[in-house]
């Protein structure tokens, strides 16, 4: 079916989001994924869903399935354009460039089986606590959408969201850990005592951006309400650049904020004030559910972007005094949830 903007259930923003151009798998308007009591176990999509769109840089229409995929199999990519290929799990010791975008490769052939440009989808999944899913696409890049995750959480929401019988573990981050960049830019996970936090502070030279500062305790509703629509943003010269050495191509003004000094040059200008810190905190989001699981933890990001977000996690990894998986009341209440459903 053609979605077009006149569909309902999807939140009000979303209408003037760029929608995928065709989706398909759907019976019925799009719904709220499944609510269950049981937050403690893990999660997929209840139904296959394809969507089409234009990769941001190549500019060419490409295909993506998002498919159920069983419990502890985690978040897969696989490529439909290279047959017989395999699938590859969105771990952070599979991202092999952060430069432009997140990208994700497999580890028996990195130069041909990769996925960029993965964090507004790693994003949405992770906003959406979706545990397990299959995404297979026909290119070497996801399309770009809106340029942020609605058009993603709207997929999510319309394949619907399963519960598995299997609980989900959680990382729980143990002491700081710290990771810097140039010009003072740092990014920091702490210890917290519930959930994801992200505090995330920027400044660039451009006027229209200068600083800014954004936190947030991540749960869906928030995350749909506040960031899931602010789109990626790029400077006017190198957007230029980009597009002259051939990439970029799939980029529009709505796609993306486009800035030139004090100026936006999209005619209709932000979507919400605070856009940029917004989206930052969105491609946080996405590049640190490539720890593999959900996160208890408080992020602290400070002119931080995909690099830094990578160096982070293999930092966290590096050393096993830095994390563990919560031994929680979390796994407790989900055994006690799976006992009473065999008893029942
Ligand atoms: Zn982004």
């Amino acid at each position: 079916m053609q979605v077009t903007s006149t569909h309902g259930g999807n939140t009000a923003k979303s209408l003037d989001a760029r929608q995928p151009e065709k989706v398909s798998g759907i019976d019925g308007a799009p719904s709220r994924p499944e609510r269950s009591g049981s937050k403690n176990l893990q999660t997929t999509l209840a139904n296959p869903i394809h969507c089409q769109g234009i990769a941001l840089h190549s500019g060419v229409t490409v295909d993506l399935v998002l498919s159920p995929a069983p419990a502890n199999s985690g978040v897969r990519f696989q490529r439909s354009d290279i047959e017989g290929s395999p699938s590859f799990p969105a771990l952070y010791n599979h991202i092999v460039d952060t430069r432009l975008s997140t990208v994700v490769a497999c580890e028996t052939d990195p130069s041909s089986l990769r996925v960029a440009t993965i964090e507004h989808l790693m994003a949405a999944l992770s906003a959406c606590e979706i545990d397990n899913i299959l995404v297979t696409v026909s290119g070497p890049e996801l399309p770009v959408l809106d340029g942020a995750s609605d058009a993603f959480t709207f997929l999510i929401r319309c394949a619907g969201r399963k519960t598995l019988e299997t609980p989900r573990q959680v990382i729980e981050i143990l002491r700081n850990v710290r990771v810097e960049g140039e010009n003072g830019a740092f990014a920091e996970l702490r210890p917290a005592q519930r959930g994801l936090s992200l505090a995330i502070s920027l400044s660039f030279p451009a006027q229209a951006i200068g600083n800014q500062r954004y936190a947030i305790q991540l749960d869906e509703r928030r995350f749909m309400e506040e960031l899931a629509f602010c789109r990626t943003f790029v400077n006017r010269k190198d957007i230029e650049y980009l597009q002259s050495i051939g990439l970029a191509r799939g980029g529009s003004l709505e796609t993306a904020v486009v800035v030139d000094g004090e100026n936006i040059l999209n005619p209709a200008g932000l979507k919400i004030e605070r856009e940029f810190a917004r989206h930052k905190l969105l491609d946080a989001i996405g590049d640190l559910y490539c720890a593999g699981h959900r996160m208890q933890a408080g992020f602290i990001g400070h002119k931080s972007g995909h690099t830094l977000n990578n160096k982070l996690l293999r930092a966290v990894f590096s050393d096993a005094a830095n994390w563990r998986f919560a031994p929680t009341g979390s796994s407790r209440t989900a055994t006690k949830t799976l006992r009473a459903r065999v008893a029942a």
